[in-house]
């Protein structure tokens, strides 16, 4: 009897799109994942006020390639002190998703409200 069970796979893996996998909250477009968090000033999550007074929740990861960061790097208001920072947008939709930060290394705040975990 010939073993032939070659390994048969329906599943339609890709790579980067896995329950790691974190979302725009507008447009459902891949923005960062769970294994990129990292903790700066301690903590992985943060609230924030921004210069109108504001108040954000922002999560940090240490990669966001669904995040684009636009114009100069600016120091002014800094959520992280040292750190200048790009206000950055999703790169599906537009909508303002967060900043990156950069210094030494870099990494992403992202607004938690703007995010989801899943497509649905
Ligand atoms: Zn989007």
């Amino acid at each position: 009897m010939l073993d032939n069970t070659t390994a048969h796979s329906d599943r339609t893996d890709d790579a980067f799109e896995t329950d790691d996998a974190i979302y725009c909250a507008a447009c459902i477009y891949l923005v960062t994942q769970r294994r990129w968090r990292v903790a700066r000033r301690e903590a992985h999550e943060h609230t924030v006020f921004n210069p109108a007074g504001r108040l954000f929740d922002i999560l940090c990861f240490k990669e966001a390639p669904g995040a684009l960061p636009h114009g100069e790097a600016c120091g002014d208001f800094t959520w992280f002190p040292g750190y200048l920072w790009k206000i950055s947008t999703c790169h599906g939709c537009g909508t303002h998703i967060g900043c990156r930060f950069e210094r030494a290394d870099v990494f992403f705040g992202l607004i938690k409200t703007r995010l989801v975990d899943r497509k649905t």
